[in-house]
C-alpha cells in the first residue's frame, strides 16, 4: 500500500538532460529465457560492446540481485513476481539516470515482463528472448542446478516443475543452437542500430 501522503518529488534535472550529457538515449534491454539459454553470456559480451561504442551502460543480473537487493526472495511464484517487480522498477530508476541497462532474468511470467514493460515508454523497454530448447539448456547445465531439480534437490524450477511462458512478440528473436554469441550480439546492435537507438 503506498502512503496517500508520499507523492513523486519531481527532479530539476530529467532523463532527457542526464542521457544528453552521456550522449545516448537511455533504454531497457530485458533478457527472457531459460535458465543456461545464455542470457547472462549473451548481455555481458553486448554490454562490453556498447562500451567499447562509448555507451554508458549497467548489468543487471539475476544471481547478483537475488544476493543483495533480494536475498529474502525464494524461488515461489509469488516472491518470483515481487523479485521481477523489484527489478523492473531499479531498471526504471536506472533507466532515469540516463543509462542503457541490461537486465537477464528468467523473468518466467508474461504477466510480470508485461508490468515491467507498462513501466517505461513504449520505446525504452525491448524485450530480448533468448530462445534456446529446454534440452539444449539441460545439456549445457553450466551450475549444475538442471541435474539438482531433476533429482528433486530444488523446487520450482522453471522448465522442469515451473513453467516457462514464451513472449508472444518479443523486439528481439535470439536462437543460441547453431547461432554463436558474437553473432547474437551482432544482431542486437543492428537492431538497434536500425532503429536509431546508438545515434546521438
Ligand atoms: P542464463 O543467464 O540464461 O542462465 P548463462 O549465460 O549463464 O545462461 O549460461 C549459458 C551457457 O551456455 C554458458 O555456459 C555459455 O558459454 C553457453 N553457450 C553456448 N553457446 C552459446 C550461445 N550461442 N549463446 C550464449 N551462450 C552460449
Amino acid at each position: 500500500m503506498i502512503d496517500k501522503n508520499i507523492v513523486w518529488h519531481e527532479h530539476k534535472l530529467t532523463t532527457k538532460e542526464r542521457a544528453f550529457v552521456k550522449n545516448q538515449k537511455p533504454l531497457l534491454l530485458w533478457f527472457t529465457g531459460l535458465s543456461a539459454s545464455g542470457k547472462s553470456t549473451i548481455a555481458n559480451a553486448l554490454e562490453l560492446e556498447l562500451y567499447n561504442l562509448k555507451k554508458h551502460t549497467y548489468l543487471l543480473d539475476g544471481d547478483n540481485i537475488r544476493l543483495g537487493l533480494n536475498k529474502e526472495l525464494t524461488f515461489s511464484d509469488e516472491d518470483r513476481v515481487e523479485n521481477i517487480r523489484r527489478i523492473g522498477e531499479v531498471g526504471k530508476l536506472f533507466v532515469d539516470a540516463g543509462l542503457i541497462v541490461l537486465s537477464a532474468f528468467i523473468s518466467p511470467f508474461r504477466s510480470d515482463r508485461e508490468i515491467v514493460s507498462n513501466l517505461f515508454e513504449k520505446d525504452t523497454f525491448i524485450e530480448i528472448f533468448v530462445d534456446t530448447p529446454l534440452a539444449l539448456c539441460e545439456k549445457r547445465d553450466p551450475k549444475g542446478l538442471y541435474e539438482k531439480a531433476r533429482k528433486g534437490e530444488i523446487a520450482n524450477f522453471t522448465g522442469i516443475d515451473s513453467p516457462y511462458e514464451s513472449p508472444l512478440s518479443p523486439s528481439i528473436h535470439l536462437k543460441t543452437d547453431g547461432e554463436s554469441i558474437e553473432d547474437n550480439v551482432r544482431k542486437v546492435i543492428s537492431y538497434l542500430e536500425e532503429k536509431g537507438y546508438l545515434s546521438d
